[in-house]
């Protein structure tokens, strides 16, 4: 039987359950995170993968929609560790918490009512990494900062993500590249985007409608300390994703792939490039636990429980549970 954390407990999965009232569900005024945790046969553990940084994002998201969260992102740290033993996960498992207006009356604005949820759901890589993608300029612009700002991670605003995305499919692609209503290349739509080229990385800055993705931090990170790669973080014109030397995606989901042609033009003769596989090597050695200098990114579950004495770590913690 798999848990949930749902009102301040540990609930079965299908009795965490919202009234159809519920101000979120009607508005959209929820603000959540993807997180991953990646599974190790060698040690038996389950690590996940900055977590805190994600639990930073949420809090801070929180913010836009006026949810001051009680919770620290230690505090949401271990709710999540805790699940994640419970529920006794001995593969990779994407986690899902979610922050939302809980109101259950009509009537749009930012009612100050509001809870937190987490669940976590088995999961094989999403795109298959030999493969690199198609992709095309999506036709749906990405959300501005001043409708729905999309750093926010806020639920409503993945109506624009799922447009996109669903478009790109219905054509025949397997994914899609927003540019911001500035005509500049935005990301995908659940994923941040890298440019190889003179041998530099290049990725759009966050005031172009982004998100800050965790995954996008990792990679400048990796890239200067593994290969002695530097990143400029810089508008990207449409026409420079047809001349770029690589292409790849990143995130939490997407991991880091390839990207292979975008508008029907191959990238990088439509295989993987160097400098994307050298980043893809490290990134998976790492959130598995296999790079001993990384070791402050991971959480490890079963490990991190033993310490704790099979107890959750931080007051706060025990006070909801
Ligand atoms: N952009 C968007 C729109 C996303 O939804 C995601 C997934 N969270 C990303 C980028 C990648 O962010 P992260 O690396 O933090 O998962």
């Amino acid at each position: 039987m798999s848990l949930a954390y749902f009102k301040g407990a540990f609930v079965p999965l299908e009795e965490a359950k919202v009234s159809v009232m519920t101000h979120a569900f009607n508005y959209g005024t929820g603000i959540f995170e993807g997180i991953k945790a990646y599974y190790s046969p060698g040690p038996d553990e389950l690590f996940i993968f900055r977590a805190e940084d994600h639990f930073e994002r949420f809090r801070r998201n929180g913010r836009i929609l006026k949810m001051y969260l009680r919770e620290s992102a230690a505090e949401l740290t271990a709710i999540t560790a805790e699940l994640l033993r419970r529920n006794g996960h001995r593969s990779d498992v994407y986690i899902r918490p979610l922050a939302y207006k809980s109101l259950e009356k009509v009537g749009v604005k930012l009612p100050d009512e509001h809870d937190v949820t987490i669940f976590a759901v088995p999961v094989s890589a999403y795109f298959d990494l030999a493969r690199p993608l198609r992709t095309c300029i999506s036709s749906w612009r990405r959300v501005e900062d001043n409708a729905i700002p999309g750093r926010g991670k806020i639920c409503g605003a993945y109506v624009n993500s799922a447009l996109a995305a669903q478009e790109a499919r219905d054509n025949g692609f397997d994914e899609a590249i927003f540019l911001n209503e500035d005509g500049q290349v935005a990301e995908g739509s659940a994923m941040n985007i890298f440019m190889v080229r003179g041998g530099r990385l290049h990725t759009p800055p966050a005031s172009a409608n982004i998100l800050e993705g965790i995954t996008r931090a990792a990679i400048m990170e990796i890239a200067r300390n593994e290969l002695g790669i530097g990143t400029d973080i810089r508008s990207i014109d449409r026409s420079e994703l047809y001349q770029a030397d690589e292409l790849f995606f990143c995130g939490t989901m997407a991991e880091v792939v390839a990207i292979g042609s975008v508008d029907h033009r191959p990238v990088a003769g439509g295989m993987p490039g160097p400098v994307t596989r050298q980043l893809q090597e490290c990134f998976f050695e790492i959130v598995r636990g296999a790079r001993p200098r990384y070791a402050e990114w991971l959480t490890p579950v079963y490990q991190s429980g033993e310490e704790a004495g099979g107890r959750l770590v931080g007051s706060a913690c025990e006070a909801h549970v």
